[in-house]
């Protein structure tokens, strides 16, 4: 049955974005107040974008933002790509759940505010797998993170550009799948996860777009001696996705690229977002909204509960 789907903004938002974000790189570069600013290009192919990096005002027109700006660029601040990280402050385009990634990323000490300026993006949203580059921005196109989405303004920015305009309400698809997941008997959620898993190519794309799998080594490729079984077995892939969601939880900022990366459909956010109910359930934390140097899986106190320990 044909959906009738509403258009979220048009052309001439997303217009106005850019050339405010065109403007502000323009002033932060000529004024040499950061050495580089961090955005989107227009891609190869007509509608589609890319992570670029900025380094000379006269290029602040190739700067875009468009309902294709999917990327996190939190991740070109980490130490795992410190290869792009020039002399001098940097400024990088963020949109909220962007925002939350840097907020954990400055708590943990991988970055200084002071080293940063945050050109925040008052988000509409962004389209989400399977939408064309030529479509709009539509309820029916939009990313589902996006769906649920509470932190559409950026805050903690240095400049934030754009307004959202009122948004219609989305029906509560997402919420409704956590809660089948959580309505499921652990042997049936063992079963859910033991098959989506049971998928999993080990290419590790969504540990490399990552912000929080900024480490030099990862635990995983280790091999003398080894810890995890590296090829794409049944015990090897079921231990590599409890190590990531235990390194993760508490620190995932929500922003999907693990599962945008993920070339075989694992439902990698759905975890993520379980680990986050749990840690709000049990810990009244949220993980990116203020800076915290340690989250509650990190931090021990003597008061802790200990029933635990048998
Ligand atoms: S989750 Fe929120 S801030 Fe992030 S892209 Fe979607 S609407 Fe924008
Ligand atoms: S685990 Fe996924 S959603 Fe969470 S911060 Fe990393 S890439 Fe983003
Ligand atoms: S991106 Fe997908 S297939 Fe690749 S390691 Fe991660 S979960 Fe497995």
């Amino acid at each position: 049955m044909q959906q009738n789907h509403t258009q979220l903004a048009d052309d001439s938002y997303f217009a106005a974005v850019t050339n405010a974000i065109r403007t502000e790189t323009t002033k932060l570069l000529s004024e040499g107040t950061v050495a580089a600013v961090i955005g989107y290009q227009a891609g190869t192919r007509a509608g589609t974008v890319i992570p670029t990096i900025i380094t000379d005002a006269a290029k602040a027109g190739d700067l875009v933002f468009s309902p294709g700006c999917v990327n996190n660029l939190a991740l070109y601040l980490t130490k795992a790509k410190k290869e792009v990280r020039p002399a001098g402050k940097v400024a990088i385009i963020a949109k909220g759940c962007d925002m939350r990634a840097l907020a954990g990323l400055l708590g943990e000490s991988q970055l200084k505010r002071e080293e940063l300026h945050i050109i925040g993006v008052a988000c509409v949203g962004v389209k989400g797998a399977g939408a064309g580059s030529g479509e709009a921005l539509t309820t029916g196109t939009i990313a589902r993170k996006c769906r649920e989405c509470t932190v559409r303004a950026p805050e903690g920015a240095d400049v934030v550009v754009g307004a959202v305009p009122p948004l219609p309400e989305f029906s509560p698809v997402e919420a409704e799948e956590l809660a089948r997941l959580e309505a499921m008997t652990p042997a049936e959620r063992w079963a859910f996860w033991k098959g989506h898993f049971s998928r999993c190519i080990r290419c590790m794309a969504c540990r490399q777009v990552c912000p929080f799998c900024y480490c030099e080594q990862c635990l995983c490729d280790r091999n003398r001696p080894q810890a995890l079984e590296t090829t794409p077995r049944p015990a090897g892939n079921m231990a590599w996705h409890i190590v990531r969601a235990m390194h993760l939880a508490g620190r995932c900022a929500g922003c999907t690229e693990c599962e945008r990366a993920c070339p075989m459909d694992i439902p990698l956010n759905l975890l993520n977002r379980k680990m986050a109910r749990e840690l709000k359930t049990l810990y009244d934390f949220e993980a990116g909204l203020v800076p915290v140097e340690k989250g509650p899986l990190t931090e021990y106190r003597e008061e802790d509960d200990q029933s635990f320990i048998k």
